[in-house]
């Protein structure tokens, strides 16, 4: 049963090879060029384990990849992205390191080294000689930084055809996550009347200052003890300052944790009507991903996997969290989904993001054995 970690263990050294290579690769969500180039990096290491692996060619963002392995009408989606939050120039001001048992570097722990848990999960089977009963598909996608916009289509067509959905999100501390808020996002316009601000100020209607109290409504919206939070995070409006403003624009972001929920947000966010007489407010957007809610599919889901950790020797606990991931689509669709199955570090999008080296083959030996596992009754 151990037989996988073990060998895991073995492939430490080229392991780390890997992940240097591609963290010290750049692949910012929105410069296609890099993220298409590392996307082939990553094709090939999957196609020399014997993986088909399909680009799904883009035009703004960079290629998608679906990888093929196995064999049957069952199948088992794992789902990863390449892209970052980082520019291209960061590696170079902060390669790949390693010191203490860590490594860190420009997404590193989201998700590059997620990335690399899957492709040793499907290593180990193959050096190990050991066949799932599910045919595995990875959907590695380059445009989850920014809500998946090309990719949704491709991760919900696979979703469907899923029996179970693995999500390869870094860990929160180590714990599996078996549930996500959902992330709405709404643009705000006002529109007032400009004016001279000192010849002719009765005249003008400031849509800064109505802008000012549709912000206070929407902060007021947030209730922490249900977990609904709204931020208005973008503001701006104003041409010149001995000018009354006639528009302001506003941009704003929501977590919740129903669908329920999301559809009362949703109604009330996009229900907002001027304060001031004379203003307009025009109000776009709506719920991006889905709340992502714990379910009794998901909790059996992470059950097997807390069990398969004890045998690993690992103790797994459950949590969940505000942000979104992939694992958002394919739980609104129904599919028994575990999120939080890459690697233990902490820092996603910030500069001290690190990982635990020796949770790369803990937490792949986790993936190895949990696939295998979902074969059986
Ligand atoms: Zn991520």
């Amino acid at each position: 049963m151990d037989s996988s970690f073990e060998y895991l263990v073995t492939q430490l050294p080229p392991m780390l090879d890997t992940l240097e290579r591609w963290v010290n690769h750049d692949s910012p969500t929105f410069d296609k060029a890099p993220v298409d180039a590392l996307g082939l990096q990553i094709a090939d290491a999957f196609a020399g384990l014997g993986a088909s692996v399909e680009s799904h060619p883009q035009s703004e963002y960079g290629d998608h990849l679906r990888v093929d392995w196995g064999q049957g009408d069952r199948q088992i989606l794992l789902l990863g992205h390449f892209d970052t939050v980082w520019p291209v120039g960061e590696t170079a001001r902060r390669p790949f390191t390693v010191r203490d048992g860590k490594a860190s570097g420009p997404g590193i722990n989201d998700m590059k080294a997620g990335i690399l848990i899957g492709l040793y999960a499907l290593q180990a089977l193959v050096d190990t000689a050991q066949t799932p009963a599910h045919r595995l598909v990875y959907v590695l996608t380059s445009d989850e930084e920014n809500g998946s916009l090309s990719s949704r289509e491709l991760i919900e067509i696979e979703a469907r055809r899923s029996d179970y959905a693995l999500v390869l999100e870094p860990t929160r501390y180590g714990s599996l996550i078996t549930w996500r808020k959902g992330v709405g996002r709404f643009n705000i316009e006002t529109t007032g009347v400009a004016a001279h601000s000192g010849v002719d100020p009765e005249k003008g209607v400031s849509a800064v200052e109505e802008m000012a109290h549709q912000i206070l409504r929407l902060q007021a919206m947030s209730d922490l003890a249900s977990g609904t939070t709204v931020n208005v995070g973008v503001v701006g409006g104003g041409r010149l300052v001995n000018v009354v403003p006639a528009s302001a624009k506003a941009e704003c972001d929501l977590r919740v944790m129903t669908v329920a929920e999301g559809e009362r947000m949703e109604r009330a966010i996009l229900g907002l009507t001027p304060v001031l007489e004379g203003t307009t407010i025009k109000v776009s957007g709506g719920i991006n991903r889905p709340p992502f809610e714990e379910s009794e599919a998901g909790l059996a889901l992470f059950e097997r996997a807390r069990a398969i950790g004890a045998r690993l020797g690992l103790e797994i606990d459950k949590t969940g969290t505000g942000g979104g991931s992939d694992g958002n689509l394919t739980a609104a669709l129904g599919v028994p989904t575990l999120d939080g199955l890459g690697v233990v570090g902490e820092g996603s999008h910030a500069l001290h993001e690190q990982i635990l080296i020796d949770s790369l083959p803990q937490r792949a030996a986790l993936l190895t054995e949990l696939v295998l596992d979902l074969g059986q009754p």
